[in-house]
């Protein structure tokens, strides 16, 4: 597993747009809930919440918290493109 630099909860209201962008934007695979029913987690204060059960998760990537991620828009783009030849799941 890679190394990466990490945010923890509470988030602030900047950080939970960003995420909350992310989570939607389709570009990139979300954050889904831990427990199996794939709920697409959503940012809040306190954590990213599953809209299905009470799962938390209290961290993200630093580069999903401060909006790096939408600056990897082409990127993105080329690995949809690899998914598509071999879609798991
Ligand atoms: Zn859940």
């Amino acid at each position: 597993m890679p190394m990466q630099t990490t945010v923890d909860a509470p988030f602030q209201p900047d950080q939970i747009d960003a995420i909350n962008a992310y989570q939607q934007s389709r570009r990139f695979h979300p954050f889904t809930c831990q427990t199996g029913d794939r709920g697409v987690l959503a940012a809040t204060t306190q954590g990213l919440v599953c809209p299905y059960c009470d799962y938390t998760q209290t961290w993200v990537y630093a580069w999903m918290a401060d909006g790096t991620w939408q600056a990897m828009e082409t990127t993105g783009a080329a690995l949809k493109d690899k998914g598509d030849a071999g879609n798991q799941g």
